[in-house]
């Protein structure tokens, strides 16, 4: 069949794509509820996470918090070990700070209107267009990195996907594909279509259901989109823990400050080793400074690695028992002795599950 413009066969475009996902879409669990609330934390908890692994936590936290007022009420910490190892804690705080709000201000009624919607925390361009498209049928176009990478190859956009300052070429782009009949179907199915077909490597273009209005198929330029703009090299930074035991075998676990990066998540403290020290030096250093504990009989245990968005984190953990001082905070929002068959009740960081199975051997 000869290929189409898109530009002037939109609607064709529409049909083709809400056609091909109407037959095959997957089956998953948010798609088969109509609650506003379910469809919002399912999106959230999509956002920089894959969807297979999406699946597992979404049914288990809409068990725990069936209704907005089930997660309002929740303790923080319950809803951050709820969202353990899916990592972007901020995205769990701000769910459950908008619960709280539409409970106390919105008679518990998650918004039917963009305005409103979008000034709950944690709601940005992407997750309001589709929220409100999916659960209201509202006329929003939602614009993540699969459908921008979509949209990239569909016109060979030249915008790197990665600059902020493209961000509009792409909605503009998006709102005038959206189908204002179906607006939610239509993002789904623009989701879909990036994630299944129109993926990252090896785009399965034969089987698209929208090859024919695609420009880089067309020019066979497929692997040459979405164009990104160079990042610098992700930096490493070296850390030192320590698991402290006192007399009773208990360890000290300090939680993170509520904003900012694994905010509310409980650790052992620790801290960045400095040049030229040693990571057993630094270990103990930090120690004094973050809870004002002096330790003693500090031996290695492991060293594990992991990688954040933006940087990667080597850490030394040591084992230390111990000697002096009363815990005084410098850095911490809170502390506490706990025994290792409690650290399971705590929401931790994905790096301190690295080593936890070390613990006590
Ligand atoms: S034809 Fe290929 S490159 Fe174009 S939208 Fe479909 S999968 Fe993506």
């Amino acid at each position: 069949m000869k290929k189409k413009q898109l530009i002037e066969h939109y609607q064709d475009f529409r049909e083709a794509l809400l056609d091909w996902f109407r037959r095959y879409q997957r089956d998953l669990p948010w798609r088969r509820t109509d609650d506003p609330y379910h469809i919002w934390v399912s999106e959230v908890m999509l956002q920089q996470t894959q969807v297979k692994k999406v699946v597992d936590y979404y049914e288990k936290f809409i068990d725990q918090f069936p209704s907005v007022r089930d997660l309002a009420v929740a303790p923080l910490q319950d809803v951050l070990k709820a969202w353990e190892g899916l990592g972007y804690y901020a995205r769990a705080r701000n769910l459950h700070k908008a619960a709280q709000i539409i409970v106390d201000e919105l008679e518990g009624k998650v918004p039917t209107d963009y305005t409103t919607f979008r000034k709950l925390p944690g709601v940005g361009d992407y997750s309001v267009a589709a929220v409100q498209s999916i659960a209201f049928n509202a006329p929003y176009a939602a614009v993540d990195g699969n459908i921008k990478r979509v949209l990239a190859r569909l016109f060979l956009m030249e915008a790197p996907i990665n600059d902020a300052k493209s961000a509009k070429l792409f909605q503009q782009k998006a709102d005038a594909l959206l189908d204002l009949k179906e607006p939610g179907l239509f993002n789904q199915a623009m989701m879909e279509l990036g994630a299944v077909i129109c993926r990252p490597q090896s785009p399965a273009c034969l089987v698209c259901p929208v090859n024919l209005f695609c420009e880089a198929f067309d020019a066979t330029r497929q692997a040459e989109f979405p164009k990104r703009r160079e990042t610098k090299p992700t930096p490493e930074h070296r850390l030192a823990v320590g698991v402290i035991y006192n007399k009773t075998g208990e360890v000290l676990l300090t939680q993170r400050q509520l904003d900012g990066l694994l905010g509310g998540l409980w650790e052992f403290p620790g801290g960045q080793i400095a040049k030229d020290e040693t990571a057993e030096n630094a270990c103990i250093r930090n120690i004094a400074e973050v809870v004002n504990l002096s330790v003693r009989n500090v031996r290695y245990l492991t060293r594990v690695r992991h990688a954040y968005t933006h940087f990667k984190i080597v850490v030394d953990v040591f084992q230390c028992d111990y000697a002096d001082g009363e815990i005084a905070l410098n850095g911490p929002r809170d502390a506490k002795w706990v025994t290792i068959a409690a650290l399971q009740d705590y929401p931790l960081p994905r790096a301190t599950h690295k080593f936890l199975d070390e613990l006590g051997k």
